[in-house]
């Protein structure tokens, strides 16, 4: 039987303008880089830290004109923390146990996120207002 709970927090995302700026505070906090990468399907470059044992991605827009999700968030909110991602064991597992609770992924369901694993979102409007990631957990 597939277990469908999350294990744990993957990482907090925080909408940016500018990667460089905004990696230079945590940075000066004692932030370890763990590396960048550009996620075409999401129009974001991301930046991924662990400050403190929590893992911070930042991103920021391949275009800041576009409708993509953050370009979006940045206009319309300004930057700030876009999202909580889980670990989530077995994700198809997941979404089943969702999809009983009458809550449905944003899009398609899965696809491919940052890092190679594959994730899907829950609308802020079934989370009391905050976007989830949910991270398959890579064997
Ligand atoms: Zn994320």
């Amino acid at each position: 039987m597939a277990d469908p709970r999350v294990a744990g927090l993957a990482h907090i995302g925080v909408a940016v303008r500018d990667l460089d700026a905004a990696e230079r505070a945590y940075l000066a906090l004692g932030a370890q880089p763990l590396g960048r990468e550009e996620v075409a399907s999401e129009g974001v470059r991301v930046a991924f830290l662990s400050l403190a044992g929590i893992r911070i991605e930042l991103l920021e827009p391949l275009d800041a004109g576009a409708e993509s999700g953050v370009a979006r968030f940045l206009r319309e909110r300004g930057g700030g923390v876009h999202h909580l991602a889980f670990d989530a064991q077995d994700l198809g597992a997941t979404l089943r146990e969702l999809a009983s609770a009458g809550i449905a992924p944003i899009g398609a369901g899965a696809r491919p996120g940052a890092e190679g694993r594959t994730v899907a979102f829950l609308h802020p409007r079934d989370t009391g207002g905050v976007l989830l990631e949910l991270c398959e957990v890579k064997e």
